[in-house]
């Protein structure tokens, strides 16, 4: 028998491959439209619990998210994820750190005794860089107030005195609950810039000043809590129940169970331990097949969907395994529709046009790394290489960040001390890229260009009328700048860094 013509088998079935495309393969097919871009509302859910107003997430990896980036994605709408290469205290830290940014009443307040000197409560104030503070007895109960106005005369004549002699002794208080406006209110009435907060027995709890409720006002858009706080998202490990729990009680509002392949049963049992020990919600991923999704979406909260599309990952080249993230996120999509269960799009994003495809395939909102690390938000230095500045930018499972943290992630005991790790990712560089929120606004701009283009106002109405057609590698090129030398730099386009 000639060898081509041998019958089928077990192995020659296995080359009967479905296919699997990813971002560049597809294209959003144009439509009829009314709607104007900047009018197209990129509202979305994260988690079954919590809705953002840019359905945008920044990555949970150690040269991405930490407080400080997290605080500037919840000011301009979406999440930012804290990642696990920090210790027990110091991640709880940077979550109360999140939310305790942008909340109303302040809760670490700097108070004077009535019996220090004018000149130590002056020494004070300038270290804890405040401008005022309440003066309180040892009971905490209220005596006054002291100001920097108060303070000033006596800097001149007196600074021996007192705080008792120079506090204003009539002061304003409210209580728990007062809003914003209420606040505002009475400092317009008493033209005072503190409110400080006291329970019914005149201690006080915290303080309300003008300064906080002006800077939360050029937040509009801000991500935000219930109770006005922003919105923080943590990283955690499957096996990491004390943590999960840690955060949570540190006022985290999205947990993510954070594995590179989160379709292996322990982490299932991992993640649904967690789940039932916590408040938050609970956020499960990686994956990316429908069949992980079934085994996921009866517990989770959300779907978080990517094996090796990420830029810093090699996953796919080091294991053999993974999943084009276009086909991965329609997968899971289509199972976690059912359940109605948001599904998150991690890795791969370059452009805005991506991220939006993405939503397209059935996401609800992206999570991006590369596309943040280079910003001044984002932890670490800028650097200089032959006159242009970067970022330093590494995989979660480089050897670098693994020897920072652990190989958990990636399910991996750490070596002995002779072996060496067998990483997944590498380490890199990105351009230096100013502040996040023009990187964001770039962003979001264009994923609503992408909903005019098809003519959907709001996520759901785009996840329902987008159409993907098919692109050859003729048209792949055709969609880039071509033919041409660029001659200045866009701001959200360069063929490849
Ligand atoms: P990017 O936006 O840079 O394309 O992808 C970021 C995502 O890549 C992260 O959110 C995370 O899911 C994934 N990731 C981060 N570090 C690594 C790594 O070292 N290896 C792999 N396989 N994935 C990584």
């Amino acid at each position: 028998m000639a060898r081509d013509s041998r019958p089928e088998g077990q192995y020659t079935d296995k080359l009967r491959v479905p296919e699997a495309l990813t971002f560049d393969d597809v294209l959003l097919r144009p439509k009829e439209s009314r709607v104007e871009p900047d009018e197209a509302d990129v509202s979305t859910r994260v988690s079954t619990n919590v809705e953002l107003n840019v359905p945008v997430l920044s990555a949970a990896m150690d040269t991405v998210t930490e407080g400080e980036l997290a605080v500037e994605m919840a000011r301009q709408g979406g999440l930012g994820v804290l990642h696990r290469n920090m210790d027990l205290d110091e991640v709880v830290s940077e979550v109360e750190y999140v939310k305790r940014a942008d909340e109303l009443i302040i809760r670490d307040v700097v108070t004077a005794s009535p019996d220090q000197t004018v000149r130590e409560v002056d020494a004070m104030m300038e270290n804890a860089g405040v401008s005022g503070a309440p003066v309180v007895d040892e009971d905490d109960e209220v005596l006054g107030i002291i100001s920097g106005t108060d303070i000033r005369p006596y800097l001149e004549v007196g600074d021996a005195d007192e705080v008792r002699e120079a506090m204003t002794d009539e002061v304003i208080t409210a209580t728990e609950g007062v809003t914003a406006r209420e606040a505002l209110e009475l400092m317009y009435e008493h033209k005072i810039e503190r409110v400080p907060i006291v329970d019914d027995e005149d201690r006080l709890t915290g303080l309300v000043t003008m300064q906080k409720i002006l800077q939360r006002r050029e937040y509009g858009n801000a991500a935000r809590d219930d109770d006005g706080s922003l919105l923080c998202g943590v990283a955690v490990g499957p096996f990491e129940t004390d943590r999960a729990v840690a955060v949570d009680d540190a006022g985290a509002d999205v947990l993510f169970i954070d594995c590179a392949h989160a379709h292996n049963l322990n982490v299932i049992d991992g993640a649904r331990d967690i789940k039932e020990s916590v408040e938050a919600d609970v956020v499960v991923g990686n994956i990316g097949t429908a069949e992980a999704a079934e085994d996921i979406v009866g517990f989770a909260d959300g779907l978080k969907v990517g094996i090796g599309p990420g830029s810093i990952c090699t996953t796919r080249v080091v294991s053999g395994s993974g999943m084009p993230q276009i086909t991965a996120v329609a997968q899971v999509a289509d199972v976690a529709a059912d359940h109605d269960v948001p599904v998150i799009a991690d890795g791969g994003i370059r452009y805005s046009g991506d991220a939006i495809k993405a939503i397209a395939a059935g996401a609800d909102a992206v999570m991006l790394g590369s596309y943040f690390a280079g910003t001044d938000e984002a932890p670490g230095r800028v650097i200089t290489i032959e006159g242009k500045k970067y970022k330093q930018y590494r995989g979660m499972g480089s050897v670098g960040a693994m020897q920072s943290g652990d190989g958990d992630r990636y399910l991996k005991d750490e070596p002995d001390e002779e072996d060496e790790y067998v990483p997944e990712g590498v380490e890199a560089a990105k351009p230096y890229k100013g502040s996040l929120e023009g990187e964001l606004h770039q962003l979001v701009g264009g994923m609503q260009s992408g909903m005019g283009y098809v003519g959907a106002e709001t996520i759901p109405e785009f996840k329902e009328r987008s159409e993907f057609v098919r692109v050859s590698s003729a048209g792949q090129q055709e969609s880039h700048a071509h033919d041409v030398m660029i001659t200045d730099e866009a701001p959200n386009y360069s063929p490849g860094e």
